[in-house]
C-alpha cells in the first residue's frame, strides 16, 4: 500500500540525503559528477517516491520525526554526520529504517555508478552490437488469465531455470513465473543504480530485519545468474560426503552427482579461459606468494569468443558483452525453444493443494510500466518452488505448507571486507571482479573453513560503511583507483531464519552465534590484513564502523587486535551477503527439513524445492553451480526421465 509523507518529513529527507551524499573534490572529475550534493542530483524525489511504497514506511516516519524534533535539517554538517552515524551503528529499527534511506539515496543519486564517471559510456556504445531479445514472454491481455501445465516454475534463476529447461526438453509443458523483468545486453549500462532498480532483489543492498547482515540476490528472468560474477565452483568432496551420509542425499557422493556436474558444465560453457587477473587480484596472488597460502584461479561460465575484459569488471550490473552464459541465454532459451510459457512480471502469490497435493499456483502479473495487473492462475500437480532462498520459504508460509523447518538454516556466506591503498593505479575494472581466491583456510576446523576472494570493485559493497562514517568520503573517493578490496567469506554453521510480516512479504533475521564461525570470521580478517600487508599496501581499511586504518610502519599486530575487538553485528564490522541457502533445505528428517533428500515436500508431494534453498548446508563454495547441478537432480527426480539413462540409476525410480 501506499502512504504520504509530509512537507516536513521531505524536508528532512533532503537533508539526509545532502548530508550522505555530499559535494567532493575529486581529482578526475570530467562531468562535475562529484561535485554534486544528493538534492543538487535531484535524489530526495526518488528516495520520496520509494519510502512511500515501503512496507517499513512506519519505521521510517519515527526516524525522519527524531530528526525533526532534534532540528536535523538546520544543524551544521558535522553535527547531521554525527546524529546518523549514531544512528546507523545501533541494532534497532531506527537503524535498519536509516539503513534503507541512506541505501536508497547512494544508490539512487548513482555518485557510485562508475569510478570513473561517464567516461567508459564510450567504450559501452563501442561494445554492444545490438542484442535482440529471443524470449518472448507471455502477456495477459484481460484482467485474468488461467491455464495448464504438466510443471509451473516459479522463480527462474540458477535453480530454476535449470529445471525448466531441463523438463520442457523432456517433452513436458512447463510454464514459468518470474517476478522480475526481462533484460539482456541491450539494457545493460554497465551503471549501478539502473542494475539495482532493475535486476535486483528489492532494488540492491538490503539489510537484515536485525541489520546483522546486508544481502544481495537478483531478480529477473534469470535471477542471480544474470548479475553474478559468474565464477563456478564445484562442490567440494567433504560437503557431498556429508549431504549424502548425514541428509540422505542418494548419489551425490559420487559418479551420479558428477554426472549432474558435467551436463551443467556443458551447458553453461564452464571453462578457465576468461579469468583475467586485475590490479586488486595481482595483489592478492602477490600477497599469497609472499606467505606461501595456496591461491587459485577461478573458472567462469563465459563464452570465450565474445568475452570481453573491458566489460567483465561490470557484470555484477549485467554483462553487456552477452559472453556470460546465464540461465536466460541457455536453460530458459531452452525451455522457450521447447515450447515452454514464460511470464515476468509475475508474482506468485500461493500455492493451490487440493487433497494434500499439490494443484498449481496463483499469481498476479503487474506491467512495470501502467501498473494494470491480472490474475495468473496455473492448473498443474507439480509446483517448483525456486524463488532464492528469501522468497521460497516465504511462498511456503502463505501458502501454509512445508512444515516446521520452512525458513529455519537460512545460512548466509557471511563475508567481513578490508581494503588495501596501493602506491599504484590498479585498474580494477578491467577484467572480472573476481577471478582468483585464496583457499588455505577452507578446510580449517574439520571443512568449516573461509575463503578470500575478489569483489565487484565499483560496487556499494564497499562503499556503504565509508559513507556513514564521518569525514571519510573525499579520502575514499580520491583513493579509489589506488584500492584493492577483499573479502573474507565463511562456512557458516550460524544460521538465520526467514518468517513473513504481515502481508506475506519475508523478513530475515541473522545472528552469528557459532563460536567457530566467530573464530574463522576474525581469523579471516586478520587473513586479509597479512594478504594486503604481504602486497605491500601502503595502508589499510577494515570495512567496519569507524573504519579502522593501519599505515606502513605502524605496529600491525596492535591492528589486527584492534580489528578482532569489533563485533561481527550491526555496528561492528559490517557483513555481507550474496549467497542465501537452505531455508527450505533438503534431508530425511522432516522435523529439520523441508524436502526429501530429492527436493520434494515431506508434507505435500508434488510440490518441489529447486533453488539454493533446497542447501542443506552451506557448501563454502560460491553456490551457483552446486544450485544448477542440484537442480538438474530434481528436475531428473521430477520427471523420472534422465538425459542418458544409461548411465542413470534414476530410470529405476521411476
Ligand atoms: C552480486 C552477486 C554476485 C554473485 N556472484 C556469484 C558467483 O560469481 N558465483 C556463484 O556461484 N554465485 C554467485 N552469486 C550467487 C548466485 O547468483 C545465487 O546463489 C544464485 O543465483 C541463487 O539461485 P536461486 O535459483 O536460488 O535464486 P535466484 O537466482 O536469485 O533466482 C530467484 C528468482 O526468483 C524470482 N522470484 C522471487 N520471488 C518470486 C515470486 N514470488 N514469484 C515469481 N518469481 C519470484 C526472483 O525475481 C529471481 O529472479 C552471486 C550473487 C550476487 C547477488
Amino acid at each position: 500500500m501506499d502512504h504520504s509523507l509530509t512537507d516536513r518529513h521531505r524536508a528532512t529527507i533532503t537533508a539526509v540525503c545532502n548530508t550522505f551524499i555530499r559535494t567532493l573534490e575529486r581529482r578526475d572529475d570530467p562531468d562535475g559528477l562529484w561535485g554534486l550534493s544528493g538534492s543538487g542530483r535531484g535524489t530526495e524525489q526518488a528516495v520520496v517516491a520509494a519510502v512511500e511504497q515501503m512496507p517499513e514506511f512506519a519505521n521510517v516516519c519515527e526516524v525522519l520525526e527524531s530528526l525533526d524534533q532534534a532540528s536535523f535539517a538546520t544543524s551544521p554538517r558535522r553535527i547531521r554526520e554525527q546524529s546518523l552515524h549514531e544512528i546507523l551503528i545501533g541494532g534497532d529499527d531506527a537503524a535498519v529504517a536509516l539503513r534503507t534511506i541512506q541505501r536508497l539515496t547512494i544508490t539512487i543519486s548513482g555518485e557510485l555508478s562508475s569510478n570513473r564517471g561517464g567516461s567508459f559510456d564510450t567504450e559501452r556504445d563501442a561494445i554492444s552490437d545490438p542484442a535482440p531479445k529471443t524470449i518472448v514472454p507471455i502477456i495477459p491481455e484481460g484482467d485474468s488469465l488461467e491455464i495448464d501445465a504438466d510443471v509451473v516454475v516459479v522463480g527462474s534463476g540458477a535453480g530454476g531455470g535449470v529445471i525448466a529447461g531441463t523438463l520442457a526438453l523432456q517433452g513436458l509443458k512447463v510454464v514459468v513465473l518470474e517476478a522480475g523483468k526481462y533484460r539482456n545486453e541491450d539494457d545493460f549500462t554497465m551503471l549501478q543504480g539502473p542494475a539495482f532498480n532493475d535486476s535486483y532483489w528489492r532494488g540492491g543492498p538490503a539489510t537484515a530485519a536485525d541489520g546483522n547482515v546486508w544481502v544481495q540476490a537478483g531478480a529477473g528472468l534469470g535471477g542471480g545468474t544474470v548479475i553474478n560474477e559468474s565464477n563456478c565452483m564445484e562442490t567440494r568432496s567433504l560437503v557431498r560426503d556429508q549431504w549424502a551420509k548425514e541428509f540422505g542425499l542418494e548419489g551425490v557422493d559420487g559418479a551420479e552427482y558428477d554426472r549432474h556436474l558435467n551436463s551443467v558444465r556443458r551447458r553453461i560453457m564452464i571453462n578457465g579461459d576468461c579469468s583475467d587477473l586485475n590490479g586488486p587480484q595481482l595483489r592478492m596472488q602477490a600477497g599469497a606468494d609472499v606467505l606461501e597460502w595456496s591461491f587459485k584461479r577461478t573458472h567462469r561460465n563465459a563464452d570465450p569468443a565474445t568475452y570481453d575484459p573491458l566489460t567483465a569488471g561490470f557484470t555484477s550490473y549485467g554483462d553487456a558483452s552477452g559472453s556470460k552464459q546465464s540461465t536466460l541465454k541457455t536453460y530458459l532459451q531452452d525451455a522457450f525453444d521447447a515450447g515452454a510459457d514464460i511470464f515476468v512480471n509475475t508474482s506468485a502469490q500461493t500455492i493451490r493443494v487440493t487433497g494434500g497435493k499439490a494443484a498449481g499456483i496463483d499469481a498476479v502479473y503487474t506491467d512495470p510500466d501502467t501498473g494494470r495487473t491480472a490474475a495468473i492462475r496455473v492448473n498443474s500437480e507439480t509446483v517448483v518452488v525456486a524463488c532464492g532462498a528469501l522468497e521460497s520459504p516465504a511462498l511456503l508460509l502463505r501458502s501454509g505448507i512445508g512444515g516446521p523447518a520452512v525458513g529455519q538454516h537460512l545460512h548466509l556466506h557471511p563475508c567481513t571486507a578490508v581494503s588495501g591503498l596501493y602506491a599504484e593505479d590498479l585498474s580494477s575494472w578491467w577484467g572480472p571482479a573476481y577471478a582468483g581466491y585464496v583457499d588455505e583456510f577452507a578446510d580449517a576446523h574439520d571443512g568449516w573453513g573461509w575463503v578470500i576472494e575478489g569483489v565487484v570493485y565499483t560496487h556499494a559493497a564497499m562503499s556503504l560503511p565509508r559513507q556513514a562514517t564521518p569525514g571519510k568520503p573525499e579520502q575514499t573517493v580520491n583513493d579509489f583507483d589506488r584500492m584493492a578490496s577483499f573479502i573474507g567469506l565463511l562456512r557458516d554453521r550460524s544460521s538465520g531464519q526467514v518468517t513473513i510480516d504481515r502481508s506475506g512479504n519475508p523478513v530475515y533475521g541473522y545472528a552469528m552465534t557459532d563460536a567457530t564461525d566467530i573464530a574463522n570470521s576474525y581469523d579471516a580478517v586478520e587473513g586479509q590484513i597479512r594478504l594486503h600487508e604481504a602486497a605491500g599496501a601502503m595502508s589499510i581499511t577494515s570495512v567496519a564502523a569507524g573504519l579502522p586504518r593501519w599505515n606502513r610502519g605502524e605496529n600491525i599486530a596492535a591492528f589486527i587486535d584492534q580489528c578482532r575487538a569489533i563485533p561481527l553485528r550491526a555496528g561492528g564490522h559490517q557483513l555481507w551477503s550474496g549467497h542465501q541457502m537452505s531455508s527450505c533445505r533438503m534431508g530425511n528428517n522432516p522435523e529439520t527439513s523441508v524436502a526429501n533428500p530429492w527436493g520434494e515436500l515431506h508434507d505435500t508431494p508434488g510440490v518441489w524445492i529447486g533453488d539454493s534453498s533446497a542447501l542443506p548446508t552451506a557448501p563454502g563454495t560460491n553456490p551457483m553451480f552446486t544450485i544448477m547441478a542440484l537442480a538438474h537432480r530434481t528436475a531428473e527426480a521430477i520427471s523420472g526421465i534422465v538425459d542418458d539413462p544409461s548411465q542413470s540409476t534414476f530410470a529405476a525410480r521411476a
